[in-house]
């Protein structure tokens, strides 16, 4: 469940990325959130990651309040998080396997264990079998789903996903969307940011709308 309360955040400088959102999204649910560049999509994500603090108003995830979180205690957050932002790029002098385990070696996961849940993790985009390959030999698309494994792989009950098919043409776009909802119908909460209205129509979304930092309702 991620609910936030009336949050603004003013970048230093005083830009105001977003003007008092408020909203929920229930366990499980699949939401799509689009608006035009700059209208905020990427600062209410990464509000919902703790890689932003809220300027006021209350970010709360599965219950905690993350918006004072210590610093100490965001790994903890994190693990419920699967996080796939458009900074997170892939470590390309680093395998496929590497690239997967990075969350587990983080949260200090015991390595065999580690290995057939990143193994598992691939199967689960498509991927079974490519840990020995290194990230540039793939193509954008299976780029997106290492990504999208890694977000997983810890199995987490949140995967946030900032345009990740922002560089895919329509048939890959096609087919994330569709890993994503696979996710979502083995119970995962999704939160995917696109410019892409079209995007997951077929899964019938929960869609948010942002405009200059504003939520302007719900698009059916
Ligand atoms: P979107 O993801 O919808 O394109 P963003 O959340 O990236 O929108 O950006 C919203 C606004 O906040 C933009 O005007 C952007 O320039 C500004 N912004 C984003 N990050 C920062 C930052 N770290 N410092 C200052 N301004 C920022």
């Amino acid at each position: 469940m991620i609910v936030f309360e009336n949050v603004v955040k003013r970048y230093p400088g005083g830009y105001t990325a977003l003007g008092g959102v408020s909203f929920e999204i229930r366990h499980g649910a699949l939401a799509v959130l689009s608006g035009h560049s700059g209208a905020g999509k990427s600062t209410l994500l990464k509000l919902i990651a703790a890689i932003e603090r809220p300027s006021s108003g209350s970010v709360k995830i599965n219950g905690q309040d993350i918006s004072g979180l210590r610093p100490r205690a965001i790994p903890y957050l994190r693990r419920n998080l699967g996080l796939v932002l458009q900074e997170h790029r892939l470590l390309y002098d680093r395998k496929v396997f590497d690239n997967v385990m990075l969350p587990l070696v983080i949260t200090g996961h015991p390595p065999r264990d580690a290995a057939k849940r990143v193994a598992a993790a691939l199967e689960r985009v498509g991927l079974a079998g490519r840990e020995r390959e290194m990230p540039a030999g793939l193509s954008g698309g299976e780029q997106q789903r290492v990504a999208i494994a890694r977000a997983i792989v810890n199995k987490p009950s949140i995967l946030i996903a900032d345009e990740p098919t922002a560089h895919l043409d329509t048939a890959y776009a096609d087919e994330i969307a569709n890993l994503f909802k696979s996710f979502n119908s083995a119970g995962v909460t999704v939160l995917v940011s696109t410019h892409d209205e079209r995007l997951f129509a077929q899964h019938n979304p929960r869609r948010l709308v942002l405009g200059k930092g504003m939520l302007l309702g719900e698009a059916a």
